[in-house]
């Protein structure tokens, strides 16, 4: 059974917007479209027409990114419209839930909470450097779940779920509930993306991002990865004409630059930076914890949080403060070699001042 008998019963029988047909070389008087644009410019298409309803070259080019067929992928405004997109394509407000482990990013909820779904919180404990429990996370499914979310790496935790550990979940799921996996850090992880079980788990949902690994959280571009059936569910929920043209070029241009370059020399240079940054930090005596991570930040627990992020930003250096969720936390990004140095400057300056 292929999880869109999951989704709502509204939304299964919504119809796509059928956007005018897109010919070139026609003339097109369709669309209520201007003849002429105010804002010619430096794009290669005419900013007078709409761009795709679904931009088909960005899509073809992402899949072979990320290992799927373009039919498994939709476009997305980042990974945070996926999130958007699933929470209110499968939960029927007030009726349906979906299942998070806690801490993790801060927009499941969001979104959940817009679509008026119930949450259910499951805890992954600091004293297990906050590995993700699969099995917790299952036990929490009950006949109202629709949706599970598995942050791997996890934000702001840099943790990564076991692939053992995922495809139990997606077993015992399957028929059940979609897992949605949010990889918007897989690639600073060294672990390969889960997408390749997609032949396997018809209830697997992937989203990905061009913002953290590919450096391009401006263009707003990530993608929803799933079965044929799945994608066609969420373009229908999705607006039409979800990536502006000057985005689409972009992101062509970004894409294309990129796979000829081979490996991102972006990644490996962060994660470099991540391991030094990682030593550098031990030697302060107000960093009481640094938990091992797989992204591109680095969660610790200090004797002051806020006072912390006060100091730094003081001296011109924002960090993020997580207290009130895990205690005296901060969530510190990794920066270029200059900007993470600025930051160990200022706290050697601070731990002087102690
Ligand atoms: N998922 C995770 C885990 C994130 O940390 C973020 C951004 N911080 C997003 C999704 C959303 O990113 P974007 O919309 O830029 O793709």
């Amino acid at each position: 059974m292929s999880i869109v008998g999951l989704a709502r019963p509204g939304i299964r029988a919504l119809h796509a917007y059928e956007a005018g047909e897109q010919v070139d070389g026609t003339v097109r008087l369709n669309a209520n479209e201007s003849p002429d644009s105010l804002a010619a410019g430096r794009f290669r298409r005419p900013l007078n027409r709409y761009p795709e309803v679904r931009p088909q070259k960005v899509a073809r080019l992402l899949a072979s990114r990320f290992g799927c067929d373009p039919n498994e992928l939709l476009v997305t405004r980042g990974s945070s419209e996926g999130i958007d997109l699933v929470s209110r394509s499968f939960c029927e407000p007030r009726r349906d839930s979906l299942v998070l482990s806690e801490p993790s990013f801060v927009m499941y909820r969001h979104f959940a909470t817009v679509q008026d779904a119930c949450i259910i919180e499951v805890p992954a404990a600091a004293e297990r450097d906050f590995a993700i429990d699969a099995d917790a996370l299952l036990a929490a499914c009950d006949a109202t779940t629709k949706l599970v979310f598995v942050c791997s790496p996890n934000n702001p935790t840099g943790t990564l779920l076991p692939r053992a550990d995922l495809e139990r979940l997606l077993r015992a799921l399957t028929g059940r509930c979609a897992v949605v996996v949010d990889e918007a850090y897989v690639e600073f992880g060294g672990a390969p993306s889960v997408v390749e079980l997609l032949p396997r788990y018809e209830n697997l949902v992937v989203l990905r991002t061009l913002s953290k690994a590919l450096g391009f959280a401006g263009a707003r571009c990530g993608a929803v990865i799933a079965h044929p059936p799945v994608i066609e569910l969420l373009a229908a929920v999705q607006a039409p004409y979800a990536l502006a043209t000057p985005v689409v070029e972009c992101v062509e241009d970004a894409l294309e630059a990129d796979a000829a370059a081979g490996t991102s020399s972006l990644v490996a240079a962060i994660v470099d930076e991540r391991r030094r940054m990682e030593g550098a930090l031990m030697r302060f005596g107000f960093i009481r914890k640094l938990w091992p991570s797989h992204a591109n930040f680095l969660l610790v627990q200090v004797d002051d949080a806020r006072r912390l992020v006060d100091d730094c930003r003081e001296r011109g250096v924002l960090i993020r403060y997580f207290g009130g969720q895990l205690p005296e936390c901060v969530r510190i990004s990794i920066g270029s070699p200059e900007e993470n140095d600025r930051l160990l400057e200022i706290l050697d300056a601070l731990e002087n001042r102690c």
